[in-house]
């Protein structure tokens, strides 16, 4: 089964990537550890890739499409895999339609967890995170027992910076008009299915599952 997993910054997808992973046996390839294993294990794609990163520069699509294309065709990708941050835009979907192609495949399904901003600016705005451990929290949905103070270890919690409604609106309206081609494109495909991603969390996973079931 061949998977694009998109959504929005804050709607959950790490953790539904990471229960699909656990339910599909398929590997999740997220764009970020693509890279950095293309860069480990110092391919020549790889190679370039760090040479622009480090000068600051973004990595050209040529290079991320053949990065792509490597990691597509390990082995552990034979029965299947999630992608997550790859297409970000149309060309790299047509791109990377032709890299299936090539493998004798294509993609089985398009899943978008799908948060409305105002929801996602609530989630954000309302996070505290332990000094001490890391655990997060939330003001109204997930809070500590006693304000500003860690339940598992009595650390003090602190808001993130970029916690703010300025911040987040503007991050959100970002991704939603990159994305929107995307999501056409794949409409007109019929393949992209939208999940309610304001569910619980385990209701979201049996969701994408229930979409994933009729897939074949
Ligand atoms: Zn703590």
């Amino acid at each position: 089964m061949q998977l694009l997993l998109m959504g929005p910054p804050g709607a959950g997808k790490g953790t539904q990537a990471a229960e699909l992973v656990k339910k599909l046996n398929i590997p999740h390839i997220s764009t970020g550890d693509m890279f950095r294993a293309a860069v480990k294990e110092g391919t020549e794609l790889g190679k370039q890739a760090k040479a622009v990163m480090d000068a600051g520069g973004l990595v050209p699509d040529e290079i991320t499409i053949g990065i792509v294309r490597e990691r597509l065709a390990k082995d552990d990708c034979k029965k299947g895999f999630i992608l997550d941050g790859f297409p970000r835009t149309v060309e790299q979907a047509d791109a990377l339609k032709n890299i299936l192609e090539n493998l004798g495949i294509k993609l089985s399904r398009v899943l978008n967890i799908h948060v409305p901003v105002s929801d996602l600016v609530e989630r954000a705005v309302g996070r505290r995170i332990c000094k001490k451990c890391g655990a997060t929290y939330h003001v109204k949905f997930n809070p500590t027992r006693e304000e500003g103070v860690c339940d598992n270890c009595g650390g003090e919690l602190y808001q993130r910076k970029d916690d703010n409604e300025e911040t987040m609106k503007n991050r959100l309206s970002a991704y939603e008009s990159s994305t929107k081609p995307l999501i056409d494109y794949y409409k007109k495909a019929g393949i992209y299915t939208e999940i309610d991603g304001r569910q619980p969390i385990d209701k979201v996973t049996e969701d994408l599952l229930n979409v994933l079931s009729t897939v074949n």
